[in-house]
């Protein structure tokens, strides 16, 4: 539970990787046979195996808000890097790489129900003046949530556990691993909250046979939400669909033998908002079949979000078997 505290305490919102990916390259290096970034930064750690060629994707950027304009009165107003909603960042505080606090708020002559949004809003950094401001952060800066990891037996909640529970799931089945069948590529990608970019340019380098990817999903298990078929602490879930892809049915075969092997309990995901990095994975070269793996998480995208262990603890048995499948 300590280091996935780290994980998700870590700040590194998407283009901003450096220091999750430091985190993870320490964590990872003595098992592997092979650690390297690429060129959008992307941490591929290898394990060698004379097998199929599996690429394992868990994206390691977290959302942000980012700086575009500095007001007069030192005021900052900001893009979403990533999805954003104006009403959960509403009087949360940020901070950004240099440690710089402060308060996301909004115009007060708007009329909230019809005119919220990210452009009538703003963030207090306790700046006079925008040269005051300028002192303390520039153009192009990103903070991202404070959330801190807090938990309540097997619930955990913490800013960043998108995707920092994937991150985790993946760093434990490489440590996990005895004997390695396949060639096994972790990525550890970046940008995925922009739109899968950091996968998508590793899957072509890659070139995988098979691609899983492992990220979290939403819940219907809290009052009066959505219908879907997902519950916290249920099972780990094996993705049929979301906006990004139809998962392949071999993959999805395999990983339910590997959850009946390992005896996890399953269930199966269909996301009706929102893709995940196996959408970029399936599209590259000439196809991959690809599937994915996902946490069940409440409250995506707030500081807030909120995941079971035992669920995690299932992805991690269930994948860990799954790597050394024969396709
Ligand atoms: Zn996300």
């Amino acid at each position: 539970m300590e280091l996935l505290n780290k994980l998700t305490q870590t700040y590194s919102p998407s283009g901003s990787e450096e220091q999750i990916r430091a985190l993870i390259e320490s964590e990872v290096a003595p098992y592997a046979d092979e650690v390297y970034t690429d060129n959008l930064g992307n941490l591929i750690v290898r394990k060698r195996g004379n097998g199929n060629k599996i690429m394992l994707s868990a994206h390691m950027d977290e959302i942000g808000l980012l700086v575009n304009y500095i007001e007069d009165n030192g005021f900052l107003r900001f893009s979403p890097v990533g999805g954003i909603m104006p009403y959960c960042a509403l009087y949360q505080s940020v901070v950004f790489q240099n440690g710089i606090k402060g308060t996301v708020a909004y115009e007060e002559k708007i009329d909230l129900k019809k005119e919220f949004d990210i452009t009538k809003m703003y963030i207090d950094i306790g700046a006079s003046n925008a040269e005051e401001a300028e002192n303390m952060i520039s153009l192009g800066d990103c903070a991202v949530f404070c959330g801190e990891f807090s938990h309540h037996g097997d619930i955990l909640t913490s800013k960043a556990m998108d995707n920092r529970a994937g991150v985790y799931v993946l760093i434990r089945v490489l440590r996990a691993l005895k004997e390695v069948k396949n060639d096994l590529y972790f990525v550890f990608s970046s940008q995925e909250e922009l739109g899968l970019r950091g996968a998508k340019a590793a899957a072509n380098a890659i070139s995988p046979h098979i691609g899983l990817a492992v990220d979290v999903t939403d819940t219907g298990d809290t009052p009066n939400c959505n219908r879907m078929a997902v519950k916290l602490g249920k099972g780990a879930c094996i993705k049929l669909m979301d906006n990004s892809i139809i998962t392949h049915k071999i993959v999805n075969d395999a990983l339910k033998a590997s959850a009946d092997r390992v005896g996890a309990p399953v269930q199966y995901e269909v996301l009706s908002l929102g893709g995940t990095d196996a959408g970029a994975i399936h599209t590259s070269g000439t196809g991959v079949m690809t599937g994915a793996v996902s946490i069940p998480t409440r409250y995506i995208h707030t500081p807030r979000e909120t995941v079971n262990m035992n669920d995690i603890i299932g992805a991690v048995d269930i994948i860990t078997d799954f790597v050394n499948s024969d396709f």
